[in-house]
Protein backbone atom coordinates (compact mmCIF):
# COMPACT_ATOMS: atom_id res chain seq x y z
CA UNK A 1 0.00 0.00 0.00
CA UNK A 2 1.45 3.51 -0.80
CA UNK A 3 1.72 5.47 2.30
CA UNK A 4 -1.33 7.92 2.56
CA UNK A 5 1.04 10.80 3.17
CA UNK A 6 2.38 10.65 -0.15
CA UNK A 7 -0.71 11.42 -1.34
CA UNK A 8 -0.94 15.21 -2.01
CA UNK A 9 -4.60 15.48 -0.95
CA UNK A 10 -3.78 14.39 2.46
CA UNK A 11 -0.50 15.69 3.12
CA UNK A 12 -0.95 19.12 2.07
CA UNK A 13 -4.49 20.32 3.89
CA UNK A 14 -2.95 18.33 6.49
CA UNK A 15 -0.14 20.09 6.80
CA UNK A 16 -2.10 23.75 6.54
CA UNK A 17 -4.12 22.74 9.54
CA UNK A 18 -1.09 21.89 11.92
CA UNK A 19 0.39 24.97 10.76
CA UNK A 20 -3.04 27.43 10.71
CA UNK A 21 -5.64 25.87 12.94
CA UNK A 22 -3.92 25.82 16.90
CA UNK A 23 -3.97 29.28 17.08
CA UNK A 24 -7.24 30.04 15.33
CA UNK A 25 -9.52 30.87 18.17
CA UNK A 26 -6.71 33.51 19.29
CA UNK A 27 -5.48 34.42 15.77
CA UNK A 28 -9.26 35.79 14.45
CA UNK A 29 -11.56 38.56 15.39
CA UNK A 30 -15.11 38.02 15.85
CA UNK A 31 -15.32 38.91 11.98
CA UNK A 32 -12.89 37.28 10.65
CA UNK A 33 -14.11 34.20 12.51
CA UNK A 34 -17.49 34.48 11.20
CA UNK A 35 -15.94 34.62 8.12
CA UNK A 36 -14.16 31.58 8.43
CA UNK A 37 -16.86 29.84 10.36
CA UNK A 38 -19.72 30.65 6.77
CA UNK A 39 -17.04 29.26 4.39
CA UNK A 40 -16.59 26.20 6.36
CA UNK A 41 -20.18 25.47 6.34
CA UNK A 42 -21.09 26.09 3.41
CA UNK A 43 -18.77 23.74 1.78
CA UNK A 44 -19.20 20.63 4.30
CA UNK A 45 -23.17 21.53 3.28
CA UNK A 46 -22.06 21.30 -0.26
CA UNK A 47 -20.15 17.89 0.65
CA UNK A 48 -22.77 16.79 2.63
CA UNK A 49 -25.18 17.24 -0.56
CA UNK A 50 -23.33 14.64 -2.04
CA UNK A 51 -24.06 11.77 0.45
CA UNK A 52 -27.51 10.14 -0.12
CA UNK A 53 -28.72 10.20 3.42
CA UNK A 54 -28.39 14.24 3.28
CA UNK A 55 -29.13 14.73 -0.39
CA UNK A 56 -32.50 12.72 0.21
CA UNK A 57 -33.73 14.90 3.34
CA UNK A 58 -32.57 18.17 1.49
CA UNK A 59 -34.31 17.42 -1.64
CA UNK A 60 -37.41 16.67 0.41
CA UNK A 61 -37.22 19.38 2.27
CA UNK A 62 -37.19 21.56 -0.62
CA UNK A 63 -33.71 23.10 0.51
CA UNK A 64 -30.09 23.32 -1.67
CA UNK A 65 -26.45 23.95 -1.11
CA UNK A 66 -26.92 27.19 -3.37
CA UNK A 67 -29.70 28.26 -0.28
CA UNK A 68 -26.81 28.67 2.33
CA UNK A 69 -25.33 31.40 2.47
CA UNK A 70 -23.88 31.24 6.05
CA UNK A 71 -24.24 29.57 9.34
CA UNK A 72 -27.29 31.89 9.54
CA UNK A 73 -29.08 29.52 7.06
CA UNK A 74 -28.35 26.21 8.88
CA UNK A 75 -32.24 26.46 10.34
CA UNK A 76 -33.00 25.91 6.57
CA UNK A 77 -31.73 22.22 6.87
CA UNK A 78 -33.66 19.13 8.05
CA UNK A 79 -31.61 17.45 11.35
CA UNK A 80 -29.89 14.20 11.07
CA UNK A 81 -30.95 11.79 14.18
CA UNK A 82 -28.69 8.58 15.48
CA UNK A 83 -31.33 6.42 13.35
CA UNK A 84 -30.62 8.29 10.55
CA UNK A 85 -27.55 7.48 10.41
CA UNK A 86 -27.86 3.47 11.58
CA UNK A 87 -30.43 3.10 8.73
CA UNK A 88 -28.23 4.99 6.17
CA UNK A 89 -24.93 2.84 6.91
CA UNK A 90 -22.68 1.28 5.15
CA UNK A 91 -23.59 2.48 1.27
CA UNK A 92 -25.26 5.66 2.24
CA UNK A 93 -23.34 8.20 4.49
CA UNK A 94 -20.30 8.31 1.92
CA UNK A 95 -20.34 10.74 -0.89
CA UNK A 96 -22.18 9.08 -4.62
CA UNK A 97 -18.92 7.10 -6.05
CA UNK A 98 -16.38 7.00 -3.06
CA UNK A 99 -15.27 3.44 -3.03
CA UNK A 100 -15.87 2.67 0.96
CA UNK A 101 -13.13 0.21 0.98
CA UNK A 102 -10.72 3.61 1.29
CA UNK A 103 -11.86 4.65 4.16
CA UNK A 104 -12.13 3.56 7.95
CA UNK A 105 -15.25 2.39 10.27
CA UNK A 106 -15.88 3.99 13.18
CA UNK A 107 -18.31 3.15 16.42
CA UNK A 108 -19.85 5.03 18.82
CA UNK A 109 -19.82 2.92 22.50
CA UNK A 110 -23.01 1.05 23.02
CA UNK A 111 -24.06 2.10 26.57
CA UNK A 112 -26.84 4.56 25.66
CA UNK A 113 -28.44 2.00 22.93
CA UNK A 114 -27.54 0.46 20.02
CA UNK A 115 -23.68 2.03 18.80
CA UNK A 116 -23.79 3.26 15.10
CA UNK A 117 -21.02 3.41 12.61
CA UNK A 118 -19.64 6.09 10.58
CA UNK A 119 -16.57 6.39 8.41
CA UNK A 120 -13.58 8.14 8.59
CA UNK A 121 -9.83 8.65 6.22
CA UNK A 122 -6.31 9.33 6.70
CA UNK A 123 -6.61 13.40 6.65
CA UNK A 124 -9.56 13.17 9.20
CA UNK A 125 -7.94 11.39 11.53
CA UNK A 126 -4.95 13.63 11.50
CA UNK A 127 -7.25 16.54 12.01
CA UNK A 128 -8.84 14.87 15.10
CA UNK A 129 -6.20 15.47 17.57
CA UNK A 130 -5.42 19.22 16.69
CA UNK A 131 -7.89 20.97 19.72
CA UNK A 132 -5.71 19.20 21.60
CA UNK A 133 -2.71 21.38 20.90
CA UNK A 134 -3.93 24.42 21.11
CA UNK A 135 -5.13 23.99 25.03
CA UNK A 136 -1.79 22.88 25.93
CA UNK A 137 -0.20 26.40 25.33
CA UNK A 138 -2.06 27.90 28.30
CA UNK A 139 0.00 25.66 30.26
CA UNK A 140 2.97 26.69 28.90
CA UNK A 141 3.56 23.22 27.19
CA UNK A 142 4.80 22.81 23.11
CA UNK A 143 2.90 19.75 21.96
CA UNK A 144 6.26 18.41 19.87
CA UNK A 145 8.06 18.08 23.28
CA UNK A 146 5.38 17.03 26.04
CA UNK A 147 5.03 12.89 26.96
CA UNK A 148 1.46 12.31 26.47
CA UNK A 149 -0.50 8.86 28.01
CA UNK A 150 -4.15 8.54 26.50
CA UNK A 151 -5.46 5.70 28.25
CA UNK A 152 -8.17 4.59 26.12
CA UNK A 153 -10.48 2.28 24.44
CA UNK A 154 -8.38 0.20 21.92
CA UNK A 155 -10.93 -2.17 20.95
CA UNK A 156 -11.90 -3.29 17.65
CA UNK A 157 -13.74 -0.27 15.89
CA UNK A 158 -13.15 2.16 17.97
CA UNK A 159 -11.58 5.28 17.26
CA UNK A 160 -8.39 4.67 19.59
CA UNK A 161 -7.35 1.72 17.56
CA UNK A 162 -8.33 2.80 14.48
CA UNK A 163 -6.50 5.66 14.81
CA UNK A 164 -3.22 3.78 16.16
CA UNK A 165 -4.01 1.50 12.94
CA UNK A 166 -4.30 3.53 10.13
CA UNK A 167 -3.04 6.87 10.91
CA UNK A 168 -0.24 6.63 13.33
CA UNK A 169 1.31 3.40 11.73
CA UNK A 170 1.47 4.20 8.09
CA UNK A 171 3.39 7.44 9.46
CA UNK A 172 5.96 5.44 12.00
CA UNK A 173 8.74 5.42 9.73
CA UNK A 174 8.55 8.93 9.36
CA UNK A 175 7.72 9.88 13.30
CA UNK A 176 8.63 8.72 16.45
CA UNK A 177 5.55 8.43 19.02
CA UNK A 178 7.87 7.66 21.43
CA UNK A 179 6.66 10.35 22.96
CA UNK A 180 2.91 8.76 23.13
CA UNK A 181 1.79 6.05 25.36
CA UNK A 182 -1.34 4.51 24.19
CA UNK A 183 -2.72 2.13 27.21
CA UNK A 184 -5.98 0.04 27.33
CA UNK A 185 -8.14 1.16 29.97
CA UNK A 186 -8.84 -2.41 30.81
CA UNK A 187 -5.48 -3.33 32.27
CA UNK A 188 -5.50 -3.43 36.03
CA UNK A 189 -5.15 -0.10 38.18
CA UNK A 190 -1.64 -1.46 39.32
CA UNK A 191 -0.13 -1.88 35.95
CA UNK A 192 -1.30 1.24 34.64
CA UNK A 193 0.06 3.34 37.27
CA UNK A 194 3.53 1.03 36.78
CA UNK A 195 3.84 2.08 32.94
CA UNK A 196 2.64 5.60 33.55
CA UNK A 197 5.77 6.08 35.97
CA UNK A 198 7.84 4.57 33.83
CA UNK A 199 6.48 7.08 30.84
CA UNK A 200 6.93 9.92 33.12
CA UNK A 201 3.77 12.11 31.26
CA UNK A 202 3.28 15.71 31.10
CA UNK A 203 -0.41 15.03 30.55
CA UNK A 204 -2.72 12.61 30.49
CA UNK A 205 -6.05 11.41 28.86
CA UNK A 206 -8.67 9.03 30.89
CA UNK A 207 -11.75 8.56 32.11
CA UNK A 208 -13.18 9.97 35.30
CA UNK A 209 -12.81 6.77 37.07
CA UNK A 210 -9.68 5.94 35.98
CA UNK A 211 -8.30 8.56 37.61
CA UNK A 212 -10.05 7.65 40.83
CA UNK A 213 -7.95 4.35 40.69
CA UNK A 214 -4.82 6.36 40.00
CA UNK A 215 -5.69 8.66 42.56
CA UNK A 216 -5.80 6.35 45.25
CA UNK A 217 -2.80 4.22 44.69
CA UNK A 218 -1.29 7.93 44.34
CA UNK A 219 -2.53 8.32 47.97
CA UNK A 220 -0.95 4.91 48.45
CA UNK A 221 2.38 6.06 47.86
CA UNK A 222 2.48 4.74 43.84
CA UNK A 223 3.44 6.42 40.96
CA UNK A 224 5.83 8.82 42.47
CA UNK A 225 7.07 9.54 39.15
CA UNK A 226 3.66 10.88 37.85
CA UNK A 227 3.65 14.07 38.11
CA UNK A 228 1.52 15.82 35.43
CA UNK A 229 0.92 19.46 34.15
CA UNK A 230 -2.55 18.63 33.49
CA UNK A 231 -4.87 15.86 32.92
CA UNK A 232 -8.18 15.78 31.02
CA UNK A 233 -11.17 13.45 31.45
CA UNK A 234 -13.31 12.59 28.77
CA UNK A 235 -16.10 9.75 27.96
CA UNK A 236 -17.80 10.46 31.34
CA UNK A 237 -19.51 12.95 33.68
CA UNK A 238 -16.43 14.32 35.71
CA UNK A 239 -18.02 15.37 39.48
CA UNK A 240 -16.31 17.87 41.65
CA UNK A 241 -15.76 15.53 44.63
CA UNK A 242 -13.37 13.25 41.94
CA UNK A 243 -12.02 16.46 40.73
CA UNK A 244 -10.93 17.49 43.97
CA UNK A 245 -9.52 13.96 44.75
CA UNK A 246 -7.43 13.71 41.95
CA UNK A 247 -6.30 16.98 42.02
CA UNK A 248 -5.30 17.11 45.37
CA UNK A 249 -3.54 13.45 45.07
CA UNK A 250 -1.30 14.61 41.58
CA UNK A 251 -1.07 18.25 42.57
CA UNK A 252 -2.48 19.36 39.34
CA UNK A 253 -5.67 20.40 37.26
CA UNK A 254 -8.08 18.06 35.74
CA UNK A 255 -9.94 19.30 33.16
CA UNK A 256 -13.10 18.23 31.46
CA UNK A 257 -13.22 17.57 27.58
CA UNK A 258 -16.11 16.89 25.71
CA UNK A 259 -15.39 14.65 23.29
CA UNK A 260 -17.79 12.12 20.69
CA UNK A 261 -16.84 9.24 17.81
CA UNK A 262 -18.79 11.57 16.00
CA UNK A 263 -17.32 14.63 16.69
CA UNK A 264 -14.11 12.75 15.67
CA UNK A 265 -12.65 14.65 18.51
CA UNK A 266 -12.85 17.19 21.01
CA UNK A 267 -16.11 19.39 21.11
CA UNK A 268 -15.17 21.38 23.66
CA UNK A 269 -12.72 22.13 26.50
CA UNK A 270 -12.42 23.28 29.88
CA UNK A 271 -9.79 26.18 30.49
CA UNK A 272 -8.08 27.32 33.66
CA UNK A 273 -11.33 29.66 34.59
CA UNK A 274 -13.69 26.48 34.19
CA UNK A 275 -15.36 27.57 31.47
CA UNK A 276 -15.91 24.84 28.61
CA UNK A 277 -14.83 26.22 25.50
CA UNK A 278 -16.88 25.22 22.46
CA UNK A 279 -13.83 24.99 19.48
CA UNK A 280 -16.26 27.09 17.21
CA UNK A 281 -14.13 26.64 14.14
CA UNK A 282 -14.39 23.27 13.52
CA UNK A 283 -18.09 22.88 15.55
CA UNK A 284 -21.54 24.30 15.62
CA UNK A 285 -23.23 23.59 18.30
CA UNK A 286 -27.21 24.20 19.21
CA UNK A 287 -29.80 23.31 21.38
CA UNK A 288 -33.58 22.17 20.94
CA UNK A 289 -36.27 20.78 23.01
CA UNK A 290 -38.10 17.59 22.85
CA UNK A 291 -39.79 19.24 19.88
CA UNK A 292 -36.98 20.24 17.91
CA UNK A 293 -37.18 23.51 18.15
CA UNK A 294 -34.15 25.28 19.11
CA UNK A 295 -34.05 26.75 22.60
CA UNK A 296 -33.03 30.27 23.23
CA UNK A 297 -29.62 31.17 24.06
CA UNK A 298 -28.86 29.78 27.60
CA UNK A 299 -31.44 27.67 28.22
CA UNK A 300 -31.03 24.04 28.56
CA UNK A 301 -31.58 21.77 25.32
CA UNK A 302 -30.42 18.76 23.77
CA UNK A 303 -27.18 19.26 21.73
CA UNK A 304 -27.02 19.25 17.96
CA UNK A 305 -24.17 18.92 16.45
CA UNK A 306 -22.39 20.30 13.28
CA UNK A 307 -18.97 19.28 12.23
CA UNK A 308 -17.23 21.83 10.06
CA UNK A 309 -13.95 19.85 8.85
CA UNK A 310 -12.54 16.67 7.58
CA UNK A 311 -14.19 13.81 5.30
CA UNK A 312 -15.55 10.31 5.32
CA UNK A 313 -19.29 10.76 6.80
CA UNK A 314 -20.51 14.48 7.18
CA UNK A 315 -21.83 15.36 10.43
CA UNK A 316 -24.75 18.45 10.18
CA UNK A 317 -27.12 18.89 12.33
CA UNK A 318 -26.44 15.55 13.63
CA UNK A 319 -28.92 15.02 16.96
CA UNK A 320 -27.60 11.74 18.29
CA UNK A 321 -25.28 12.71 20.93
CA UNK A 322 -28.44 12.83 23.59
CA UNK A 323 -26.37 15.18 25.76
CA UNK A 324 -28.14 17.94 27.92
CA UNK A 325 -26.00 21.73 27.35
CA UNK A 326 -26.62 25.31 27.80
CA UNK A 327 -25.28 27.19 25.34
CA UNK A 328 -24.05 30.52 25.91
CA UNK A 329 -23.30 31.92 21.86
CA UNK A 330 -20.22 34.00 23.40
CA UNK A 331 -17.90 34.66 26.15
CA UNK A 332 -15.00 36.65 26.34
CA UNK A 333 -12.93 34.31 28.82
CA UNK A 334 -10.23 35.63 31.16
CA UNK A 335 -8.30 32.64 29.52
CA UNK A 336 -7.93 34.93 26.01
CA UNK A 337 -10.74 32.86 24.24
CA UNK A 338 -13.60 34.23 22.93
CA UNK A 339 -16.04 31.32 22.21
CA UNK A 340 -19.73 30.09 22.60
CA UNK A 341 -19.51 28.28 26.33
CA UNK A 342 -21.44 25.10 27.48
CA UNK A 343 -22.40 26.84 30.78
CA UNK A 344 -21.42 24.20 33.83
CA UNK A 345 -20.40 21.80 31.20
CA UNK A 346 -22.75 18.84 29.77
CA UNK A 347 -24.62 17.23 31.53
CA UNK A 348 -24.43 14.01 30.56
CA UNK A 349 -27.14 11.71 29.39
CA UNK A 350 -30.72 12.25 29.18
CA UNK A 351 -31.46 8.41 29.86
CA UNK A 352 -30.21 9.19 33.47
CA UNK A 353 -32.36 12.00 34.52
CA UNK A 354 -33.26 11.95 38.03
CA UNK A 355 -36.94 12.38 38.09
CA UNK A 356 -38.85 12.59 41.53
CA UNK A 357 -42.47 12.50 42.94
CA UNK A 358 -42.79 15.70 42.69
CA UNK A 359 -42.00 16.27 39.37
CA UNK A 360 -38.07 17.80 39.69
CA UNK A 361 -35.51 16.87 37.69
CA UNK A 362 -31.99 16.01 38.14
CA UNK A 363 -29.70 15.86 35.44
CA UNK A 364 -26.84 13.82 36.90
CA UNK A 365 -24.50 16.24 36.84
CA UNK A 366 -26.70 18.45 39.33
CA UNK A 367 -27.34 15.47 41.78
CA UNK A 368 -23.65 14.94 43.03
CA UNK A 369 -24.39 15.85 46.98
CA UNK A 370 -21.60 13.67 48.38
CA UNK A 371 -19.16 16.02 47.56
CA UNK A 372 -19.84 19.21 49.33
CA UNK A 373 -19.93 17.63 52.70
CA UNK A 374 -16.25 15.74 52.26
CA UNK A 375 -15.32 19.05 51.18
CA UNK A 376 -16.43 20.97 54.26
CA UNK A 377 -14.86 18.20 56.43
CA UNK A 378 -11.48 18.59 54.40
CA UNK A 379 -11.85 14.76 53.93
CA UNK A 380 -11.32 12.10 51.44
CA UNK A 381 -12.25 9.57 53.26
CA UNK A 382 -14.75 8.66 50.51
CA UNK A 383 -12.60 6.69 47.91
CA UNK A 384 -15.35 6.51 45.53
CA UNK A 385 -19.58 7.21 45.06
CA UNK A 386 -22.53 6.33 43.18
CA UNK A 387 -26.13 7.52 43.21
CA UNK A 388 -28.77 4.75 43.07
CA UNK A 389 -32.32 5.72 42.57
CA UNK A 390 -33.80 2.15 42.63
CA UNK A 391 -37.51 3.52 42.73
CA UNK A 392 -39.23 6.34 42.10
CA UNK A 393 -39.22 7.52 45.61
CA UNK A 394 -35.89 5.68 46.91
CA UNK A 395 -32.61 6.81 46.53
CA UNK A 396 -29.56 5.10 47.51
CA UNK A 397 -26.02 6.87 48.16
CA UNK A 398 -23.55 4.01 47.87
CA UNK A 399 -19.50 4.30 49.72
CA UNK A 400 -16.37 3.29 49.24
CA UNK A 401 -14.73 3.86 52.01
CA UNK A 402 -10.63 4.59 52.24
CA UNK A 403 -10.08 2.16 55.63
CA UNK A 404 -7.06 3.92 55.97
CA UNK A 405 -8.70 7.32 56.36
CA UNK A 406 -11.73 5.87 58.02
CA UNK A 407 -10.18 6.95 61.65
CA UNK A 408 -8.46 10.07 60.34
CA UNK A 409 -9.70 13.03 60.84
CA UNK A 410 -14.19 13.98 61.02
CA UNK A 411 -16.38 10.70 61.81
CA UNK A 412 -16.99 8.76 58.83
CA UNK A 413 -20.52 8.35 60.59
CA UNK A 414 -21.20 12.11 60.72
CA UNK A 415 -20.03 12.51 57.23
CA UNK A 416 -22.75 9.84 56.09
CA UNK A 417 -25.16 11.23 58.43
CA UNK A 418 -24.29 14.92 56.90
CA UNK A 419 -24.27 13.55 53.43
CA UNK A 420 -28.42 11.78 53.59
CA UNK A 421 -29.40 15.00 55.11
CA UNK A 422 -28.32 16.83 52.32
CA UNK A 423 -30.10 14.39 49.33
CA UNK A 424 -33.21 14.56 52.32
CA UNK A 425 -33.25 18.11 51.51
CA UNK A 426 -32.82 17.85 47.80
CA UNK A 427 -35.54 15.13 47.23
CA UNK A 428 -38.14 15.85 49.75
CA UNK A 429 -39.65 14.28 52.39
CA UNK A 430 -41.52 11.28 50.57
CA UNK A 431 -38.58 9.90 49.05
CA UNK A 432 -36.50 7.37 51.10
CA UNK A 433 -32.73 8.24 51.25
CA UNK A 434 -30.51 5.24 52.27
CA UNK A 435 -26.41 5.71 52.83
CA UNK A 436 -24.87 2.25 52.51
CA UNK A 437 -20.87 1.31 52.56
CA UNK A 438 -19.99 -1.20 49.94
CA UNK A 439 -16.95 -2.32 49.26
CA UNK A 440 -16.72 -1.80 45.50
CA UNK A 441 -18.51 -0.05 42.94
CA UNK A 442 -18.73 -1.98 39.08
CA UNK A 443 -20.55 -0.79 36.17
CA UNK A 444 -22.74 -3.82 35.41
CA UNK A 445 -23.83 -3.15 32.17
CA UNK A 446 -20.15 -2.83 30.69
CA UNK A 447 -17.67 -4.42 33.42
CA UNK A 448 -15.05 -2.69 30.65
CA UNK A 449 -16.64 0.99 31.60
CA UNK A 450 -15.88 3.00 34.43
CA UNK A 451 -19.12 2.73 36.54
CA UNK A 452 -21.39 6.14 36.40
CA UNK A 453 -21.95 8.54 39.55
CA UNK A 454 -25.62 8.36 38.72
CA UNK A 455 -27.84 6.16 37.60
CA UNK A 456 -31.72 5.43 37.94
CA UNK A 457 -33.54 2.17 37.63
CA UNK A 458 -36.75 4.35 37.18
CA UNK A 459 -37.77 3.73 33.04
CA UNK A 460 -38.42 7.03 31.17
CA UNK A 461 -41.74 6.46 30.57
CA UNK A 462 -42.24 6.44 34.26
CA UNK A 463 -40.64 9.29 34.78
CA UNK A 464 -42.40 10.80 31.76
CA UNK A 465 -45.68 10.18 33.31
CA UNK A 466 -44.72 12.04 36.35
CA UNK A 467 -44.12 15.23 34.51
CA UNK A 468 -47.03 15.05 32.74
CA UNK A 469 -49.45 14.33 36.11
CA UNK A 470 -48.02 17.46 37.49
CA UNK A 471 -48.20 19.86 34.59
ZN1 LIG B 1 -11.49 30.30 29.20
Amino acid sequence: MINPLFNPMNSVPLLMRYILDPGRLKRLNPRQMKRYRDKAFKRIVKYAYTVPLYHDKYKKAGVHPSDIKGIDDIVKLPMVSKNDMRENFPDRILPVGHNKEKFHVICTGGTTGKSISIYTDFYTMGGSSIPFFRELEAFNLDWKKIQFANIGNFNPCRVDLVIRENFRKPLESFFSWDNQLDIDVNIPAKELIDKLNKFKPDVILAYPAIYQHLAFLKRKGYGKNIKPTVMYAAGALLDDYTRKYVEDAFGCRLLNSYQSVEAHGIIATECIEGNWHVHTDRYITEAIDDDSNLVAPGERGHLVMTRLWGRGTPIVRYTGMDDWVRITPNKKCKCGWDTPVIEGGVEGRMRANIVLPNGKVFPPGAFCFVEPVLTKYKSFVVKKYQVVQNKLDEIEVLLVIDEDLRNVGASTDVIKKEIKENYENKVGPEVKVIIKEVDEIKNKENPMKPAPIVITKVKLEEGFKVLDNIT
